[in-house]
């Protein structure tokens, strides 16, 4: 899944490779794992995805990591990244792709899964849009047991026809749940929150960047209070991410699901 770097990149190729393993932009994880690279669009939320604009900036280039675009790429060199990573970190698991797509082969997902369950040092961020395949493999690797904490699993939709895709997630054997709404494109109506620990809102950027209405944030964000549900409002987007800053009233919403860590936890 996609999230728009909120820098221009300008370094050269191989400190760029070396920068999307272990830093990232995104303010609400440490860095990036893209053990596979690639996707294919699924719904109106993709419509602009970031990670195609980006990879296909390169499509062609030899030696560049994305030499094949955006075309779906298991990148097996990648699989151990995280135990050379000695720090605890929070890590976004495939920013640049979608760890269930269904060209993925299980075997590759389970040795992704192998990694995150030896580092577990780190915490880690599985967004996904297919969410009943993520449901189907929880259910297989982790059976009743709610799943490891360190792992956090989510899923992106973009307004209020996408509710299935939660639905699978509350479905799903997870230790801690997430959504992200973004792009956020439209209304999500009543939201049944029960089982999530943590929404995440935010709006498109890039130049065909869609509109959004502030009344549809506020809605989240006091759903979210109202189920003592983390919040955090990553951007109103534009032309650029930090176009429009990130203040919802006045306020920065940056809250995390409580765990153990130095970050901060709903507390509001
Ligand atoms: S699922 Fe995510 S990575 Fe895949 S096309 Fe859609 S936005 Fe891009």
């Amino acid at each position: 899944m996609a999230w728009p770097a909120s820098r221009p990149v300008l370094c050269s190729l191989f400190v760029l490779a070396r920068k999307m393993a272990d830093s990232t932009a995104i303010e609400w994880t440490d860095a990036t794992w893209n053990p596979v690279t690639g996707c294919t669009k699924i719904s109106a939320g993709c419509d602009h995805c970031y990670a195609e604009r980006f990879s296909e900036r390169f499509r062609g280039t030899p030696g560049h990591p994305f030499e094949s675009g955006f075309d779906l790429t298991l990148r097996p060199e990648r699989l151990e990244q995280p135990l050379r990573w000695r720090q605890p970190r929070m890590i976004f698991v495939n920013s640049m792709s979608d760890l269930f797509h269904k060209e993925i082969p299980h075997e590759f997902i389970a040795r992704v899964f192998d990694t995150m369950e030896r580092a577990n040092w780190h915490t880690y961020q599985i967004l996904s849009k297919r969410s009943s395949l993520m449901r189907n493999f929880l259910r297989k690797r982790y059976g009743n047991a709610s799943g490891p904490m360190h792992m956090w699993f989510g899923v992106s939709m973009e307004d209020g026809t996408k509710l299935s895709r939660m639905r699978h997630l509350q479905e799903a054997p997870a230790g801690i749940r997430f959504l992200s709404i973004e792009p956020l494109i439209g209304p999500v109506g009543r939201l049944d929150l029960a089982g999530i620990d943590w929404v995440i809102v935010g709006g498109e950027s890039g130049p065909r960047a869609r509109p959004m209405d502030r009344d549809w944030v506020r809605d989240i964000r006091d759903q979210c209070k109202g189920a003592r549900v983390a919040f955090f409002f990553k951007q109103w987007g534009g032309l650029r991410p930090k176009s429009g800053g990130r203040k919802l009233d006045g306020k920065e919403w940056s809250q995390f699901p409580a765990m153990p860590t130095t970050y901060s936890t709903a507390a509001e």
